[in-house]
């Protein structure tokens, strides 16, 4: 029996997904081949002088190429013998070669007892997705290393505890049409897939990702989304997520991203995705070239773990930035995989250099078998309390709880006001020092 259809099956509608853009479009700008000059090293081993590399790097005649890591170089000829670079280096030979069952996962890691069980037992929300990019970052055999926590189901995935929910910020309850979530009065998320090519396995929307019965990517379920931001003029800022919106063809998300253009009272688009971190290759010069055309345009990027800052992920979020698209990470804080200060401060620093501004660190969602990963808020405060003043303002994110039952987010800062003696403001410094501020005008 295959093991993997005790996992939900995924959307069926991924064909429509990944249809490729034109061959034209292909023969000019599939460069991500021939790497044969040194790889760069990881960032956290470069040096602050190095960094502002050059990220595209330019083939003879001009063409930009992407450039692989020696780990990943090595995880494809040891795992995917009959691939070449420029299979490696295309997006959708990612996707059609990501990981999805327990066949293929212990070929290529020594499984624990618990995630083969979760595995081979247990049915699940989410299926299992790893992009073999992604997968090349895990240890072999070590089942604690970050990126593999956050990726290969453990059985602790099927426990539920108390106050854990399928949908614990409300959003099938602030959804005035499908795949739309209308929560905040001037903006909407719009949910366009169901589809991502890596599943966390925290994931606030498991409920729906990898759900061929979610319906996100249907163009009529698009169509009624868009007629509703048309009929409010509230609305000025649309985020687009899912699922990954970044795994929909350059062609399909255009005409997404065109439609909302064209209603004249959204000023704002943004996209949330993982795609970057999970699938580099992804961001071509040709998709960067379309993107630019719908500015406004901000892009909010989920990195989890330093681990996660390769010199392909520095080239990706290089050509976004210099498709002068405003960068901003979401983290959320994760139980013995980011929740020291030192990791965090990592991350923080690593996405700095690659133009990335930290933007928010999120409480862990209670969802529903997510117990092994929640930390305590006060953890989520000590990461705080360890960058504020420590570190460069801008790599400090905004700590925040999602409030469970569609609160929204509610930022979280350690104890800074101590209190007032008479007009005097007594403060306390990153130092844990008292200062006076005379809070008083005339
Ligand atoms: S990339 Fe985002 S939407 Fe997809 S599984 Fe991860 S957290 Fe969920």
């Amino acid at each position: 029996m295959n093991k993997s259809v005790m996992f939900r099956k995924e959307s069926e509608s991924l064909n429509e997904d990944f249809d490729p853009p034109p061959q034209s479009s292909l023969n000019r700008y599939a460069v991500d081949d021939d790497c044969e000059q040194p790889a760069l090293p990881f960032l956290s081993s470069i040096q602050s002088h190095e960094v502002g590399t050059p990220h595209i790097r330019l083939l003879e005649g001009g063409k930009p190429k992407f450039t692989s890591s020696p780990r990943s170089a090595d995880f494809r000829k040891r795992f995917f013998p009959e691939a070449t670079k420029s299979d490696w280096n295309d997006w959708h030979w990612q996707i059609r070669n990501r990981i999805r069952d327990v066949g293929t996962l212990s070929r290529m890691l020594q499984l624990s007892q618990g995630e083969r069980e979760a595995l081979t037992f247990h049915s699940a929300n989410l299926p299992l997705s790893i992009t073999p990019y992604y997968a090349s970052l895990m240890d072999r055999s070590d089942p604690t290393h970050p990126i593999r926590r956050a990726v290969v189901p453990v059985t602790a995935e099927y426990q539920r505890t108390a106050g854990e929910s399928e949908d614990p910020l409300s959003e099938e309850h602030t959804s005035p049409v499908p795949g739309l979530v209308h929560r905040y009065p001037d903006r909407v998320l719009f949910l366009s897939t169901d589809f991502c090519s890596t599943y966390c396995r925290y994931c606030t929307r498991s409920r729906m990702v990898g759900d061929s019965k979610s319906h996100c990517s249907n163009t009529n379920q698009w169509e009624q989304a868009i007629a509703y931001i048309e009929d409010h003029s509230e609305i000025r800022d649309v985020l687009i997520s899912g699922g990954d919106p970044l795994t929909l063809a350059d062609e399909r998300l255009e005409w997404l991203l065109s439609r909302l253009r064209r209603i004249a009272h959204v000023e704002l688009l943004r996209i949330g995705t993982k795609v970057p971190v999970v699938l580099p290759q992804r961001i071509t010069p040709a998709l960067t070239r379309m993107l630019k055309r719908y500015h406004p345009l901000w892009m909010s990027i989920h990195f989890m773990h330093p681990e996660e800052l390769t010199p392909e992920v520095e080239q990706a979020c290089g050509r976004l930035a210099d498709a002068g698209i405003p960068l901003g990470s979401q983290t959320v804080l994760l139980a013995g995989v980011n929740d020291e200060v030192d990791t965090m401060k990592r991350l923080v620093h690593g996405l700095v250099k690659i133009r990335v501004r930290p933007y928010y660190l999120y409480q862990c969602d209670p969802i529903i078998g997510s117990a092994h990963f929640r930390t305590s808020v006060q953890k989520g405060l000590e990461m705080i309390k360890g960058l504020r003043g420590h570190t460069t303002g801008y790599a400090v994110p905004t700590y925040v709880i999602d409030a469970p039952g569609g609160g929204g987010k509610i930022p979280l800062l350690p104890e800074y006001v101590v209190g007032w003696e008479g007009n005097d403001l007594l403060l306390r410094n990153y130092e844990g020092k008292t200062y006076r501020y005379p809070d008083y005008c005339n």
